[in-house]
């Protein structure tokens, strides 16, 4: 013990002389400067990330669900990960945890759409429906306005609710953007599907409107599913974070099936299709369709809490900082199934999904803890509860963003690692929207790699995970996908693993660690992952979305 010490006393001694040599007034030594201020790259390594993925997707941890006693430990271990590295806890009061109270609501199945002359429609069949109020009975009820897409998009001059009063009505809304002209291929967005296209954003505009109540008109082509995931993700327990207080809340949030919703227009007069054709054009006013809808939300109501994990390593200037997310959560365990034997393998044990992302974050954040000096702004890591059930660790905490909202230079978001071997892409979902691809792009160029596309833009991928609701109070954000161009000894290999994992694994009880996995690719994605970080911290200037973007509204409004 005592040489050991003795020994690395010396060690140190000579480092530090050694680096006082470098520093001397008048011997400019660029590259050694460069050196020194970058994060610890080589020190993210393949069997550091399998050492926690092993811990974190043990079974043990039950599938790693929200305020369960795997959930908690995993929470528990990140923390203690964090402190060792030399993170401080960043959450209020210097603590690791932001506590995030989770409402499980369950609709009971009787409930019933009322709409003008005529039956009622049923529970499942025609409508699904919930309350944003989270009070065991809710009755909703007013006038039904058709309000087409129920948009309201400044930059592409476009408001469904213009001359219309919402307040107190209910606002029948079709899903997905209103398509691009021949004369505006890019209208909101041309192919791919914008923020105002999805069903969430709808809800969050009537709200804002007023409205009491919004059903949304379910088509295959415009939901891009089925019926049938309407009524399976719509049937069970849902969950929400709280409402921030004097926050609009729609008494009745419900989807109807294009039969109810061509009933409904009949119901006051109107033809559907010649609605719908209306709504497509720029100008289009908004149809009060003269009846009545209500209906009564009786639902159970419960309450937990669930922590997001939060640490700190301090910049030079504390006001502004870099965040990384990835997600803590996972889907728990299953129930036992009649006939199944009792040792069936129950657990979502959430390998890739994300314990990888995990591992990953926690390599990167090392690396940068190990740089010889401070960046200048602040790193976050911010490890987040109850993605899986609707991203609501990471809303939270856009709602109680510790810092302010416009002091956050970027959001790095990593949900599952890429353990199908090397490749030259790294896709970062969200790159272009902001300046941040740029900056990627400039160290994809210095590392012989490329930033790739998002594969499939028409599908949204960009508003389901964790960096989305820091997207969306205006932090410039990117999050890890799939990549393609694969530069292992047998590319088409790595794919197949790709597409078995898509295909079988995800969401799975067979998402575990595979001796098959190849670290390499996670590897290179978490060095590049860990300067990106670092860069952004350094520049002098902040990234920016870009003008046109939808994200870019709510920051300058908080800046
Ligand atoms: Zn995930």
């Amino acid at each position: 013990m005592r040489t050991a010490f003795w020994l690395s006393g010396v060690a140190a001694l000579v480092i530090a002389s050694v680096l006082a040599a470098q520093e001397r007034p008048g011997s400019p030594r660029p590259e050694v400067r460069s050196a020194r201020s970058r994060p610890a790259l080589d020190e993210i390594r393949g069997n550091e990330i399998a050492a926690h993925v092993q811990f974190l997707a043990d079974d043990l941890l039950e599938g790693r669900a929200p305020s369960t006693r795997g959930g908690d430990l995993a929470a528990r271990y990140l923390a203690a990960q964090l402190a060792l590295l030399g993170y401080e806890g960043g959450a209020a009061d210097g603590a690791y945890f932001q506590q995030v109270p989770i409402v499980e609501t369950l609709v009971d199945t009787s409930f019933t759409l009322t709409a003008g002359p005529g039956a009622p429609f049923r529970f499942l069949e025609d409508v699904v429906g919930g309350s944003g109020i989270q009070e065991p009975q809710v009755r909703a009820a007013g006038e039904v306005v058709f309000v087409g897409h129920g948009i309201v998009a400044p930059e592409y001059n476009w408001n469904d609710y213009a001359g219309v009063d919402a307040t107190g009505k209910i606002a029948l809304i079709m899903v997905n953007d209103p398509p691009a002209t021949a004369d505006e291929p890019q209208l909101f967005g041309g192919p791919a599907l914008t923020y105002y296209g999805r069903w969430t954003y709808k809800f969050e505009q009537a709200a804002r409107q007023g409205a009491t109540g919004a059903i949304l008109i379910h088509t295959d082509e415009s939901a891009t599913y089925g019926w049938p995931v309407v009524q399976a993700g719509w049937s069970g327990t849902q969950y929400a974070i709280p409402a921030v207080e004097g926050a609009p809340r729609l008494a009745l949030t419900a989807w109807v099936t294009d039969r109810a919703a061509r009933e409904i227009a009949k119901r006051g007069g109107h033809d559907l299709d010649a609605l719908r054709r209306g709504a497509l054009m720029r100008g289009f006013k908004a149809v009060p369709l003269g009846i009545q809808a209500s209906g009564t939300i009786n639902q159970t109501v419960a309450q937990r809490t669930s922590p997001n994990v939060i640490g700190r390593l301090r910049g030079t200037n504390q006001s502004e900082a870099v965040i990384y997310t990835a997600h803590y959560d996972h889907l728990g365990m299953r129930e036992l199934k009649p006939g199944e034997p009792p040792d069936t393998d129950r657990i979502s044990n959430g390998a890739t999904d994300n314990a990888t992302g995990l591992a990953g974050l926690l390599e990167a954040a090392q690396a940068i803890a190990r740089a010889r000096t401070r960046p200048a702004r602040s790193i976050y890591v911010l490890f987040t509860t109850a993605e899986e059930s609707g991203l609501l660790g990471a809303a939270y905490f856009a709602d109680r963003p510790v810092l302010p909202a416009g002091a956050w230079a970027a959001n790095i978001n990593i949900d599952s690692l890429n353990m199908a071997g090397p490749s030259r892409d790294i896709v970062l979902l969200g790159a272009e929207r902001s300046s941040l691809g740029a900056i990627a792009s400039q160290l994809a160029a210095e590392t012989d790699r490329v930033v790739g596309p998002d594969p499939a833009p028409g599908r949204g991928y960009f508003f389901r995970s964790d960096h989305f609701p820091l997207a969306k109070i205006g932090i410039p954000a990117v999050s890890v996908g799939e990549p393609i161009d694969f530069t292992g000894p047998d590319p088409a290999a790595s794919k197949r693993f790709w597409e078995e994992y898509n295909a079988k694994r995800y969401h799975n009880v067979d998402d575990e660690i595979l001796p098959s996995w190849n670290y390499d690719g996670a590897v290179n994605d978490m060095r590049f992952l860990a300067e990106l970080g670092w860069r952004v911290a350094n520049l002098p200037a902040k990234p920016v979305y870009h003008p046109n973007e939808q994200f870019a509204r709510p920051r300058a409004v908080t800046n």
